[in-house]
């Protein structure tokens, strides 16, 4: 895939810095957002994997100390990262791309994600779409992935062939 989460990307955290609402959707409600936005900003900066974040995320929460209970935490939390810095990386790549095109519009994007069985039936028709210009929506009216929480695509993009 795509999407590397340990190469800092200054676009991308910019982008979960001010949009950071728009990154994380609302399924995330359970949690402190304003402290975990600065743990996540901060790893994404600094080049920290997702999954040292989401420990990070987790140490904030002492209180919660059933192991179950922990164990759902620490899914949750990573779910949350993956969400968040999956949606920042993505739309920092399209609005780069998008930007590069603005005079030549020859840009086309596609629509990446993994064909198993977990693959959710929105996200396949975008993938069947193959490449479509770059400021276009996809079949599920999205511009780019994320589709939903824990949608695991992501964005390739080329020069229109000819
Ligand atoms: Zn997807």
């Amino acid at each position: 895939m795509g999407i590397s989460f340990n190469l800092p990307n200054p676009s991308a955290v910019k982008y979960l810095d001010e949009q950071f609402d728009e990154c994380i959707g609302d399924e995330f409600e359970q949690f402190r957002l304003e402290s975990i936005k600065a743990i996540l900003v901060n790893g994404l900066k600094t080049g920290r994997s997702y999954a040292a974040v989401a420990s990070q995320i987790v140490a904030g929460y002492p209180e919660i100390t059933g192991r179950k209970e922990r164990s759902e935490l620490r899914k949750r939390a990573t779910l949350f990262v993956l969400t968040a810095t999956g949606n920042a990386y993505c739309e920092a790549s399209l609005q780069q791309v998008l930007n590069l095109d603005a005079a030549s519009r020859k840009m086309e994007k596609r629509w990446v994600g993994p064909e198993d069985h977990r693959a959710c039936s929105g996200c396949r028709f975008n993938c069947a779409q193959g490449w479509i210009p770059v400021d276009a929506r996809f079949a599920s009216g999205h511009r780019r992935p994320l589709a939903h929480g824990g949608c695991r695509c992501c964005l390739t993009f080329r020069r229109r062939p000819g």
